[in-house]
């Protein structure tokens, strides 16, 4: 017998730290080296005529899969959990949102999208989705099981957010996810704000679930990647799709979304506390009118994070009283540990103003004074808060 193998205990019993250290990995296979190599890989070798002939290899082609990308999937799909059939490695976060779509879809479909779904998704229904054929109807996130009223006979998908990452509004997925199923269509949610560790999406009814792992699974803002996570129902068609359309991933950037789901869960529980801690602190100062932060008791959406949710990462929104727009971006000129900057998840804090005009067409986001959009990364929450104060500070000699 190996070392320890007769008593390892099976992928799904292992609770969520141990399974990204430990998800994808298997040192013996590879010399005894605790990481998967990178496979810089598109021709492969068969042996002879007859194995070319019978396609007898594990793997065909760089673009269909290698050790490395299969390493990532998998962790992936473990960290999911057992409602998860396969995943799919995607270039970005977006190609993840049309690709997922273009899955189900086809020329006289309709598509239900939440307007407080990220922007270019939008876009990406108004645009290539129309030239096919398909029609969108965008709903009010808080719609909950009153999507029904809005179902066709020919919808057949339902696209959710949540949180909604520039207004957070926190959308009922279950609900949703219910009524898509009863009637005929599947549900489809961008969870790149949790992620499976703190929301089992396939687990609440989603069939298609959407990570820009640009975000917190890089964790360090140097490379872009999308995953996409399908139950059994949704799978066969995902794979497909990526497949014909000759989607693949870089594998050097396979390679640190590897790196960085190895420290996901000890990141995140990082920015989920500094997070909650610089909230609460600005929803003490005189200057602030409320704070968008589902994890935070009393906010907008608090309830639905509770029940369904298991943590929060470290990205929110704040709503100031009103002042002249000139005050707000003194503001945020004089952060000096606040990049200016729109994506998310890396190491470092961010704060950004909220604008939304382009991205709403059925709600409309008027939450009684300027908003302004923080990402806490994994500065010291001290330094942090300093340089809030510094903030204020400077809004308000420029009233
Ligand atoms: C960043 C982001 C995306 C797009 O991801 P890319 O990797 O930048 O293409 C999609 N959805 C949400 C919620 C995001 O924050």
């Amino acid at each position: 017998m190996t070392k320890a193998e007769g008593s390892k205990p099976a992928q799904s019993e292992l609770k969520p730290d141990t399974k990204v250290t430990t998800g994808g990995r298997n040192p013996h296979a590879h010399h005894g080296y605790v990481n998967t190599p990178v496979y810089h890989a598109s021709t492969l070798l068969y042996r002879t005529a007859e194995d070319y002939l019978a396609h007898n290899s594990r793997y065909s082609y760089g673009r269909r899969g290698t050790p490395t990308s299969e390493a990532l999937e998998t962790a992936i799909q473990e960290l999911e959990g057992p409602a998860c059939a396969a995943v799919a490695l995607l270039p970005s976060g977006l190609a993840a949102i049309s690709t997922a779509l273009l899955s189900v879809l086809q020329s006289g479909d309709h598509v239900l999208m939440s307007d407080s779904a990220y922007g270019p998704a939008r876009t990406f229904c108004d645009s290539v989705l129309r030239r096919c054929g398909v029609s969108t109807t965008y709903y009010d996130p808080l719609i909950g099981a009153g999507i029904e009223t809005l179902m066709q006979p020919n919808t057949r998908a339902v696209y959710t957010e949540t949180p909604g990452s520039l207004t957070f509004e926190m959308q009922d997925i279950p609900a949703i996810a219910e009524v898509a199923h009863r009637h005929g269509a599947l549900a489809l949610m961008d969870n790149t704000w949790a992620g499976p560790l703190y929301f089992k999406a396939l687990e609440k009814g989603v069939d298609l679930s959407i990570q820009s792992g640009t975000k917190y699974i890089g964790g360090h803002s140097d490379l872009m990647l999308g995953t996409v996570s399908a139950s059994q129902g949704a799978a066969q068609r995902l794979k497909d799709t990526v497949y014909t359309m000759g989607l693949c991933v870089g594998a050097d950037d396979m390679n640190l979304g590897l790196r960085g789901l190895r420290t996901l869960a000890v990141r995140l529980r990082q920015h989920q506390q500094s997070g909650l801690t610089v909230a609460r602190w600005l929803a003490q100062r005189p200057e602030v009118l409320k704070v968008l932060h589902p994890a935070l008791p009393g906010a907008p959406g608090h309830d639905i994070w509770k029940r369904d949710f298991t943590g929060a990462c470290g990205l929110f929104a704040i709503v100031l009283k009103p002042v002249p727009e000139k005050a707000v971006l003194a503001f945020l000129n004089a952060l000096s540990l606040f990049g200016m900057g729109a994506s998310w998840g890396g190491f470092e804090s961010l704060a950004i103003p909220v604008d939304v005009k382009d991205c709403r067409s059925v709600t409309v986001f008027e939450p009684g004074g300027p908003a302004i959009r923080f990402h806490i990364g994994l500065e010291d929450v001290g330094d942090l808060i300093a340089d809030l104060e510094r903030g204020f500070a400077t809004l308000a000699a420029a009233k």
